[in-house]
Formats: structure tokens, sequence, C-alpha cells
């Protein structure tokens, strides 16, 4: 798996591959996300940028966007990562029983070319029920137990074959089950030279405190539904405090609030004009048809009364605004000017309900 096949989560990227190239890698680490967004291929990627043998760094784009640097795809490590075959990669995910292999001491090594067959056959992208039909586990759930972990420990204890890092994966940590977390900790606490434990889960929510707090966590950008709610978590006080001074028109208070906007980078001003279009079109839904909106400003009377202004009548004049907005950012255009046009655009078509 190499960075360039993972789609999005650029900066997160970049962040890591930095950190690789700066001689600072983590020996217990979390690619925290779902699996669908890509963090199984994520860690995936990473590991094969830590052994790779010809790691590639592009030239900076000139906007600042794409990968700085990524693994080569080409040497011998990084067709053995690719492969999942590579000797010091263990691989460690939820399992169960199957009509295969039903005795009572199995693990994760008794189903791993199951495993391997299901990543490349899924691109790293296949959920945790995809696996278990894969698997053929029927109504069972996987588990991550006590066997599992007794693995982890020992091969984290062996040398490495290649001479490199020894690297040891974790797929759906969350399906830990206690016995194996509690295994798990000692080798979190004083990790051996030269290894890497890479777990990835899609929720740290039922996970030991104990196991959060020994691990350096990776927070992929959530896609879809999740990346509006963490859109609206992140843009919504700037919004909500926006569109207040937009009926006030107050200049000098305008003004200082276009400021705090244009201050941001130039990608979170798109994501917050992108932020502003979706919120929009939720409030002229909830306005001509009663569908249910969370502006998330935390005050009920202003929630309730703005999505009324939003309506038949303007919501064209409002999707235009952000739109000229939108494309004047993405041209570079001075970001003061572009939202201050904004404001009074919108003003004006907020006023046409
Ligand atoms: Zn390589």
């Amino acid at each position: 798996m190499q960075f360039k096949d993972i789609v999005g989560q650029q900066d997160v990227i970049n962040r890591l591959t930095e950190a690789v190239d700066n001689g600072r890698v983590s020996h217990a680490q979390m690619v925290l996300g779902a699996t669908a967004d890509g963090s199984l291929q994520l860690a995936l990627a990473y590991l094969q940028y830590l052994c790779c043998e010809h790691r590639v760094h592009h030239e900076p784009a000139a906007d600042g966007q794409g990968l700085r640097a990524d693994s080569c795809g080409e040497c011998p490590q990084c067709k053995k990562m690719a492969s999942l075959m590579h000797p010091d990669l263990h691989l460690f995910f939820p399992n169960a029983s199957t009509p295969r292999v039903s005795s009572g001491s199995y693990w994760s090594g008794d189903f791993v070319s199951e495993f391997r067959d299901f990543v490349a056959d899924r691109h790293g992208l296949g959920t945790v029920d995809e696996w278990y039909a894969w698997l053929g586990v029927e109504n069972k759930q996987g588990v991550i137990r006590e066997l599992d972990a007794a693995h982890i420990v020992a091969d984290l204890g062996l040398k490495s074959y290649e001479g490199g890092w020894k690297m040891t994966l974790i797929w759906m940590a969350e399906k830990m089950n206690t016995a194996a977390a509690n295994e798990l900790l000692k080798t979190l606490e004083e990790p051996s030279p030269g290894t890497v434990l890479m777990l990835v889960a899609e929720s740290d929510e039922r996970m030991l405190a104990t196991i959060k707090s020994r691990v350096q966590t990776v927070r992929l950008l959530p896609s879809g539904a999740d990346r509006w709610a963490a859109a609206r978590e992140q843009y919504a006080p700037m919004l909500v405090e926006w569109l207040r001074m937009l009926f006030k028109l107050r200049m000098h208070e305008l003004a200082a609030q276009v400021d705090k906007m244009a201050s941001l980078g130039r990608e979170q001003q798109k994501q917050l004009l992108g932020y502003t279009l979706e919120t929009m079109r939720q409030c002229f839904l909830h306005s001509a048809a009663g569908l249910p909106v969370d502006l998330g400003s935390g005050d009920q009377k202003f929630d309730a009364m703005f999505p009324q202004m939003v309506t038949a009548n303007n919501i064209e004049l409002i999707n235009n605004a952000l739109g000229e907005a939108l494309m004047a950012i993405e041209r570079n255009a001075n970001a003061k000017i572009a939202l201050m046009q904004l404001s009074f655009n919108m003003s004006k078509a907020l006023k046409k309900r």
C-alpha cells in the first residue's frame, strides 16, 4: 500500500512522512478512523514507508497540495509489504472459529492468508462485517483474545528477520478483550528497540485508558456524514456569529468577524464556505418541508428563527453569493474583500425571504 492509493488525508500523511524522515518514529501508534475512510490503508502505507529502501520525495506544489513523500513501491521491502508477506510484519485482527478452524486454540495467525486476500480484494477498505463474512464466521463476533496477545508479545521479542523494523499491526484494536489488552499493556510499557506497534481502530471509546495513554494517536479526517458533523463542530460557532451580524450589519463588528474568517487558511475558508452552503440547504429544507436542522448555535431561539429566513425566494441568491465567494477564494482573490462582498450579498438575500 502506498500513500498515493489513499483518497484524501493528505495533511495527516504529510505529517507522518515528515516525522519518519526526521527520525521521529513512535513505537506505539494508533490510527483512529473508519476502515472505509482508509485507516487500515494509512497504517499499511505508513509501515511500507518506514521500511522502503528508496523513499520518493516530491517537489512541493505551488498551492501546498499533494503528498510530500511516498514509498517507492518497487524495492524488495515495498514488494513484500504490498503483498503483506514481509517476514517482519505481524498481523492481528478480530477472529472467530470458522468451518475450517474450529478447535479451541485459534488466533489471527490461523487466518492470516484469508486476511491477506481480503485486504487485497478490498484494497484495504473492507469493513469488519465484510471481513467476518469473508472469513465465514456466520453470526459469531470476532475477538482479539489472549492467545493473540501472547503471540504479539512473543513476536515483539523476536529478532528482526530483515534487520529492519519489527512491525506489528492490530486491525480493529477495539475488539481486543480485556485480558488481551492487559497482556499488551506490558509490551507498551517497555517497547523493545526497533519495534513499531501499530493499532488501527474505528473507535477508542471502549478501549482501556491505559492503552490510549501509551499510544500516539493519529486521527483520520472523517468523510461523508461524519465530515458534516466534524465541520459543524469546527465552523458552527464562527458561522452562527457571522449570520447574526448579517442582520444587524454593524460595520465595525462585521469587519472584525470577516477579519477572523479571512485569517483561516485557504483550505479552511473553502471548508467554511462549503459548510455554509450545506447549512443553507438544510435551512431551506427545514423552512420548505419541515425537515430537521441543527445549526449547533447553542441558542434555541436562534436555531428556531434563522432557518425560517431561507426560503424559495432567496435560496438561489444565497447559493449564488456563496458560489461566487468560493470561486474567488479558489482563484486566490483577496479573502477579506471576497468575504465582505459575500456578507453584503447574503444580508441583501436574507431580507428577500
Ligand atoms: Zn520501496
